[in-house]
């Protein structure tokens, strides 16, 4: 409710606006409590959900979000290092509010993304991996790795 409530207080600032640089001052500012949102979404998510999804639950807290709102937001957010996104080679990017170096399994059937879990800590690691590579003239700073098949749901 505080965040609706704001959303309208920064849109009612923008219609007094008049130069230009108090026009963009608000519509940062405009945009912020919807970003905060997204991230709040995001953060609160631990099933890796897809853009779609997040629009879904940010509507529940803002009825005023859009879609194209979400899409960009999640994009800023992900280039401010502040969410993680995984690229999957096939269909829609998935978020993940966990910013450390882990690995994903995805279900082939449900499309559900989920963390890896693994026993030996070194070989989830990035950098156990990275250690094992011959390529001593390449500079490798990033890994993407992601593991598929069918989840315990969708192989019963
Ligand atoms: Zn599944
Ligand atoms: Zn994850």
């Amino acid at each position: 409710m505080n965040i609706v409530s704001n959303f309208v207080k920064n849109s009612d600032s923008i219609s007094t606006s008049t130069s230009t640089s108090n026009i963009n001052n608000a519509k940062v500012l405009r945009n912020t409590p919807q970003r905060q949102v997204v991230l709040k979404v995001v953060r609160e998510s631990m099933d890796h959900p897809t853009a779609e999804t997040i629009f879904e639950r940010a509507r529940e807290l803002d009825p005023n979000i859009s879609v194209a709102t979400v899409y960009r937001n999640l994009g800023i957010l992900f280039q401010k290092g502040e969410i993680n996104q995984i690229a999957l080679p096939f269909g829609a990017c998935h978020y993940d509010f966990n910013l450390a170096q882990h690995y994903h399994f995805y279900c082939n059937a449900c499309n559900s993304v989920e963390d890896i879990i693994a026993k030996d800590v070194e070989n989830k690691s990035f950098q156990g991996l990275k250690d094992k590579l011959d390529m001593p003239k390449y500079v490798i700073n990033g890994c993407e790795l992601i593991f598929t098949g069918l989840c315990p749901n969708c192989s019963n």
